[in-house]
């Protein structure tokens, strides 16, 4: 698949319309959202506060509610949005917490459990206090997943609740609201010394690597050399900025692009706090990029699992975005698992690539020539 590709919508038969989905989105095909599409009695003003392309919002919306939808993956939000003009629901790029409070009558979750359990729990009390009193909330799980414990934490914060189908491991449940839990503290703050220097980063839940610096990162930032002050650098899935920070430190002029919106908040943040200027945006690949804007130097730690499942379609994109906004002469710095396949790739791009450093991870380089 190449960028063009990757960034192209395609649309399927949904319920007699067409729903809109682009490769690196989440929810759909996705049977926890088929399976919540199918039993959720959605009424009146409702949430989605885990909408993906926006299956279940889509379907929501047929049954007649009035759908709010909240995403903050780029890449998903691209597919929701269009799905949102054609279905008649509305789609921002917001977090679960920024849900307006005592709103809605309805809330839907489909738990997003490959984000980790702290970012399911922030979005059961965001979902939670979304609701008016007596309001309803409709979740979706896999019970190899948590279900059963999400489901039990659930109705410890919220109330009375009982699962309304069981489909294989599957599982869809519905609670009412009594409670009203506190809201949970977003930030966390940890410390970390990278190439000389120490730092200070802020995370929000579901950051990939929130709590320490990732060790594929580290890898790479002690395989890099030392760069001119003044050096344009792109950053690609820059996170929480471990890697954009440590090289706008030494004088670098860093552009970070990321898909998860709670990721560039916590980038912004941690920028601010070790008074670093980068610029971070909510990008799904290259999209926020200009054709024009060349950098001497990309850095890549990319992503390979969606939803759970692993797919190369992001990194693949990935490394095309990185050969095209390279100047001529400038480098690709890519750190990956052994096993994920990407010298062919860089072979049919950049002509030959070599191989800095194999541990539990390898660091791979490339000239744009
Ligand atoms: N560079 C950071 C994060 C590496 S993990 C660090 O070293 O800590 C890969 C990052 O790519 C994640 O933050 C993930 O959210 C982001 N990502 C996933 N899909 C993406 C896409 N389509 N576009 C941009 N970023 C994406």
């Amino acid at each position: 698949m190449n960028l063009e590709e990757y960034h192209r919508l395609r649309s399927f038969p949904f319920a007699g319309k067409r729903l809109f989905t682009k490769p690196g989105a989440r929810g759909f095909p996705d049977p926890r959202y088929e399976l919540l599409a199918r039993v959720a009695e959605p009424r009146g003003p409702t949430l989605d506060a885990n909408p993906g392309v926006g299956l279940l919002a889509a379907s929501a919306r047929a049954k007649g509610a009035e759908v709010t939808a909240l995403e903050p993956s780029r890449a998903a939000l691209r597919a929701l949005s269009k799905n949102a003009e054609v279905w008649g629901f509305s789609a921002r790029a917001a977090l679960p917490w920024e849900a307006p409070e005592a709103t809605f009558e309805t809330a839907l979750l489909v738990l997003p459990a490959e984000r980790g359990s702290d970012f399911v729990r922030h979005s059961l009390v965001a979902a939670a206090r979304a609701l008016k009193p007596g309001g309803r909330l409709w979740i979706a799980g896999d019970k190899k997943k948590g279900f059963e414990r999400y489901f039990k934490e659930a109705k410890r914060l919220i109330g009375y609740g009982v699962i309304v189908e069981r489909q294989g491991s599957l599982r869809a449940a519905v609670l009412e609201k009594e409670n009203t839990p506190e809201p949970l503290p977003l930030w966390h703050r940890f410390d970390a010394e990278l190439r000389g220097r120490r730092f200070s980063f802020y995370t929000l839940p579901g950051v990939f690597s929130a709590t320490h610096v990732d060790p594929a990162s580290a890898l790479l930032l002690r395989t890099l050399p030392t760069l001119d002050p003044g050096t344009r650098v792109l950053d690609l899935g820059s996170g929480y900025g471990a890697l954009s920070l440590s090289l706008a430190a030494e004088g670098a002029r860093v552009v970070g692009l990321e898909d998860d919106l709670a990721a560039v908040l916590s980038a912004r943040r941690s920028a601010e706090a070790t008074g670093l200027e980068v610029d971070f945006r909510h990008s799904d690949v290259d999209e926020a990029l200009a054709p024009e804007e060349k950098f001497a130097i990309v850095v890549m730690n990319p992503p390979f699992h969606l939803g759970g499942r692993v797919v190369l379609d992001v990194g693949q994109a990935f490394v095309e975005a990185a050969y095209r906004h390279l100047e001529d002469g400038g480098r690709l710095f890519l750190v990956a698992n052994p096993f994920l396949k990407y010298e062919p790739l860089l072979e049919a791009l950049f002509g030959r690539y070599s191989t800095l450093a194999v541990n539990r991870y390898k660091v791979l380089a490339a000239t744009r020539q």
